[in-house]
C-alpha cells in the first residue's frame, strides 16, 4: 500500500531512484528484517545477512563500474543506506563505513594499485572494511589522536589503541588514522590502508555494549605494526583531508541511516496506535497520541528532505559540504532518537518487552547521534560556519 508520506518520499526521485527504493526496501523486509532480533539475541555478527547484499549490487553503491561497483548517483547511494537501516543498524554500517569511509576515500585519494586491490573485493563482498579512528582518549577530538606511525625502513610501524570498532572481527580492511608526529597534531595525522589479516601485531579484543551486541564492536590495538609504506593513503601528513572528506560521506550515509531508522518507528507505532484500546476506544483516537504521530511524521520527513538536498548537491560536483552534512547528521540523528521515543511511549510499558523492536531502536538510535560526529560537534561547526570562522 502506497501512504502519502511515501508519495511525498518519491516525489522529485528520478524513475531509476524509485525503483531502487522499491526493490530495497521489497529485499530489505523479506531477506534481512525478519532474522534481525534472532542475531541480536545470539549476539551473532550477521554475516550469513550481509552475504546476501553484493548479488544486487548493495555493498557497492559508491564502487565505479569500472571497480565492480554499482555506483549510479548519490541519492541512490542515500536510499540504499535508509532502507537498510530501516530493518537492520548492522547490516546498513556495513555498506556505510565500506562505501564511504573506505570505499569513497580509496577512489578520491588512492593510486591505481590501491584502487585495483580493495575495490572490487568489497563491491562484491569479500572484503569487509572497518574504521579505526575512535581512541580512548576521545573520538570528538580528532586531531589529538594518540597512535602514532612511526617511520621505519620501507613502511611505518603502528602503535596504540582504537575502541568502538565496528566490524572488526570479520573485516579484512581497516583505515586507520595515526598520527606520524604527534607535536604536529592534526598536521601529523596519516592515514592507513591496513590488512588486518596480514599484519603482525593487531589484536582485535572484546569492547562489550549494552545494545547492538550483533555488532561486536571490538577494541582494535596495535603493538609494533608493521605497514609498508604502499599502505597510506594520499600522502605522509596529510591524512585529516583525506578523514574530512571521508567523514563528509559518511555523515551523508549515517543521516541516512537515521531516516530509515526514523521511518521504522512511524511505521512500528501506526498499526499499534490504531489496534490498542483504551477506555473502549483506539489510542490513536485520542489528540495526544495523534500528536506524537504528526510529529513524528513530520520530523522524519524534514530530515529526508535535508538529507537528500545534500545528495543532490554532492550529485552536483560540490565536492566539500560540511555545513550541509552536520546540518543532515544533526537534524536526522535527532529525528531517530525523537521519533523512537515517541514510538516508545505509544507502545507503554510493552516498549521495554522483549516482543516488541521499537526499545531496541532507541539505543540504536542514539548510538547514530554519536558515530561520525556528536550533535554537539554538528552545532558547533554549523555555528563557525555561518559566523564565518570556519569555511563550508
Ligand atoms: C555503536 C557505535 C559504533 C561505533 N563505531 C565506530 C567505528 O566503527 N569506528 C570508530 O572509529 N568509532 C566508532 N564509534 C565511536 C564514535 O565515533 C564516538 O563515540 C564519537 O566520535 C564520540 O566520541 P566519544 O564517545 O569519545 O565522546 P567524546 O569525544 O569523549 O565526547 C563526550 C561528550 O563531549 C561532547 N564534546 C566533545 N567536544 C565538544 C566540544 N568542543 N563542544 C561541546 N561538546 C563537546 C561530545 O559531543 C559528547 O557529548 C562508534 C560508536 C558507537 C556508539
Amino acid at each position: 500500500m502506497t501512504t502519502p508520506l511515501d508519495r511525498m518520499a518519491d516525489f522529485d526521485l528520478s524513475e531509476e531512484q524509485r525503483q531502487i527504493r522499491a526493490s530495497v526496501r521489497e529485499f530489505a523486509e523479506k531477506e534481512i528484517l525478519p532474522y534481525v532480533e534472532q542475531y541480536e539475541q545470539e549476539e551473532k555478527y550477521p554475516l550469513e545477512l550481509i552475504a546476501k547484499l553484493p548479488p544486487l549490487g548493495l555493498m557497492g553503491p559508491m564502487i565505479p563500474e569500472e571497480y565492480g561497483g554499482s555506483f549510479s548517483d548519490v541519492v541512490s547511494y542515500g536510499i540504499i543506506c535508509e532502507e537498510l537501516a530501516r530493518v537492520d543498524w548492522v547490516v546498513a554500517s556495513v555498506v556505510s563505513v565500506s562505501n564511504s569511509l573506505c570505499a569513497g576515500s580509496i577512489s578520491r585519494f588512492g593510486t591505481d594499485e590501491q584502487k585495483q586491490r580493495w575495490l572490487p573485493g568489497i563491491a562484491n563482498g569479500e572484503v569487509i572494511c572497518s574504521a579505526c579512528l575512535t581512541e580512548p582518549g576521545g573520538g570528538t577530538d580528532l586531531g589529538n589522536m594518540r597512535t602514532t606511525a612511526t617511520k621505519v625502513d620501507g613502511g611505518y610501524r603502528l602503535n596504540g589503541t582504537k575502541v568502538f570498532i565496528s566490524h572488526a572481527a570479520h573485516a579484512s580492511l581497516f583505515f586507520v588514522v595515526a598520527s606520524i608526529d604527534l607535536e604536529k597534531k592534526h598536521k601529523g595525522v596519516t592515514a592507513f590502508l591496513v590488512d588486518p589479516r596480514a599484519t603482525e601485531g593487531i589484536r582485535i579484543g572484546d569492547f562489550p555494549m549494552r545494545t547492538l551486541k550483533r555488532d561486536n564492536l571490538a577494541e582494535v590495538s596495535f603493538v609494533d605494526a608493521f605497514v609498508p609504506e604502499e599502505c597510506v593513503l594520499g600522502e605522509p601528513g596529510r591524512g585529516f583531508p583525506v578523514l574530512g572528506s571521508a567523514l563528509d560521506t559518511g555523515r551523508f550515509s549515517v543521516a541516512a541511516r537515521c531516516v530509515g531508522q526514523a521511518q521504522r518507528c512511524l511505521d512500528l507505532a501506526l498499526p499499534y496506535a490504531l489496534d490498542r484500546e483504551a477506555f473502549g476506544r483506539s489510542i490513536g483516537e485520542f489528540q495526544l497520541i495523534q500528536q506524537k504521530i504528526s510529529d513524528m511524521t513530520c520530523r522524519v520527513q524534514t530530515a529526508r528532505n535535508v538529507v537528500y538536498q545534500l545528495g543532490r548537491m554532492k550529485d552536483a560536483g560540490v565536492e566539500r559540504c560540511s555545513m550541509e552534512s552536520s546540518m543532515a547528521k544533526l537534524l536526522s540523528s535527532q529525528a531517530a532518537v525523537q521519533n523512537a521515543l515517541d514510538g516508545m511511549q505509544i507502545f507503554g510499558g510493552y516498549s521495554c518487552t522483549a516482543e516488541y523492536e521499537i526499545g531496541r531502536l532507541l539505543l540504536e538510535a542514539k548510538s547514530l547521534e554519536f558515530g561520525e560526529g556528536t550533535s554537539e560537534l554538528h552545532t558547533k561547526i554549523i555555528a563557525e560556519t555561518m559566523l564565518g570562522a570556519r569555511k563550508g
